[in-house]
């Protein structure tokens, strides 16, 4: 079976920036899976993953514009240290901050006697990101996780239904996918 639109492919993957550091993987987890052609992973990726089929491996090149998108000067700002509540507040923290598109990671580049100037690009913005993929499955998606567009469980119980680690973990279950269910 060949990787194409809403088809649940799983993949091991590492990704490393252009200094060969290493930013994620999946090694020593369960693998990554996804919902093919539903913007549940980057495009650029997807691209590079459509037609293959279980078994095959892929090492490739995602530029900025297909992965985080480029950097904008404009999501750097200030905001009064107030906002923090007399939390601690040091350069290179990040957390998440919930704006009119969702949550989003905001990075804190500079601390001031009043002030602190915070950074909501993505982390990832600008880079040009280097995958390292193998193929581990690629099967049709349920109903409901076409509905949802997003992939279901993670195990592979038949019912979908079990609980405790497995299906109700981290996924529709446990409202960890928010997708209200
Ligand atoms: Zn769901």
């Amino acid at each position: 079976m060949i990787i194409e639109k809403d088809r649940v492919v799983s993949i091991d993957y590492s990704l490393r920036d252009n200094g060969g550091n290493l930013i994620d993987s999946s090694e020593g987890g369960e693998p990554l899976a996804y919902l093919h052609g539903n913007g549940n992973i980057i495009p650029g990726l997807e691209k590079q993953l459509a037609g293959k089929k279980a078994g095959d491996s892929l090492k490739c090149v995602i530029e900025a514009v297909d992965a985080y998108g480029e950097r904008d000067d404009s999501l750097v700002f200030k905001v009064p240290k107030t906002e923090f509540e007399g939390a601690e507040v040091e350069v290179g923290m990040q957390f998440e901050a919930h704006g009119e598109e969702g949550a989003q990671i905001v990075t804190v580049v500079k601390v001031e006697q009043d002030e602190v100037t915070i950074d909501a690009n993505h982390p990832l913005a600008g880079e040009q990101l280097h995958f390292d993929v193998k193929i581990v499955e690629v099967r049709e998606a349920s109903a409901e996780e076409l509905e949802h567009g997003h992939v279901h469980g993670g195990c592979d119980c038949e019912d979908g239904d079990c609980e405790g680690g497995g299906c109700g973990d981290g996924g529709c279950g446990d409202g960890g996918c928010g997708c209200g269910h």
